[in-house]
């Protein structure tokens, strides 16, 4: 079974396109969204397809009116079982967005620390402050997507619980290959960002997951079979934590 553990099924111009794909491949993708009202289009639309959950979302960069945003998060977060795109977006903004960022996040966790969620973690320019938060909240069911913060914070993250999603645009890059080469199997998922990462020249789609498998194979020293059964049940842990 392989595993899209971050994708913008939405934001694809046929949605349901690729929601049927990974149906029919037996695949788990997790329809990340930004926005509430992108949530529950994703449920009305996506959901039917068998492995693809939708994610209910703000997205640090969404820059609407973010109190509407809140009171529908607030009011849908009862029935999603994974929250995301959440997190905090530093680069290039000010201290007052920045500031309007952590309330709206606080809010978010406030409301769901306690529930098994899997909340799904952007973190540009951030990682610190999402490391405090994460820490203050006790929030045991997180991946950290396409985590691109200092080196230094991998292992605290891993020591409060995080998994580390892991996508081709990262394995592009050395930092990124440093980074995933710092995390233990058992921590590892991979993901597409799609379609906002492109995989040679096209927006990248779930099934590219398996490209991840080949390099993360390599890298442990496993077959691909037994590196898609180490992915797929580091999703099933995560998802089945008390
Ligand atoms: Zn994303």
């Amino acid at each position: 079974m392989l595993i899209d553990a971050h994708c913008h099924v939405d934001q694809y111009t046929d949605p349901t396109a690729i929601a049927r794909e990974a149906e029919r491949d037996g695949m788990v993708v997790v329809a990340v969204t930004n926005t509430p009202i992108a949530y529950e289009e994703a449920v009305r639309h996506l959901s039917r397809y068998r492995g693809v959950i939708s994610a209910l979302g703000i997205h640090p960069r969404v820059q609407r009116n973010s109190t509407d945003l809140l009171g529908a998060f607030l009011r849908l977060q009862g029935r999603a079982t994974h929250i995301g795109e959440i997190g905090l977006h530093y680069s290039g903004l000010d201290e007052a967005e920045r500031a309007r960022q952590r309330r709206i996040l606080e809010e978010v966790l406030r409301a769901t620390h306690r529930s098994n969620k899997v909340h799904n973690i952007h973190a540009v320019g951030a990682a610190e402050d999402i490391f405090a938060m994460l820490s203050d909240y006790k929030c045991r069911h997180v991946v950290m997507h396409w985590y691109s913060g200092p080196t230094r914070l991998v292992d605290e993250l891993l020591s409060i619980g995080c998994l580390f999603s892991i996508n081709q645009a990262m394995m592009r890059s050395p930092k990124g290959r440093h980074i995933a080469a710092m995390l233990p199997m058992g921590r590892v998922l991979t993901e597409t960002d799609g379609p906002y990462v492109r995989v040679s020249s096209a927006p990248a789609r779930p099934r590219d997951v398996e490209l991840l498998l080949r390099q993360l194979a390599h890298a442990w020293d496993l077959t691909e079979g037994e590196t898609e059964a180490q992915i797929a049940s580091n999703f099933c842990g995560l998802t089945e934590m008390g």
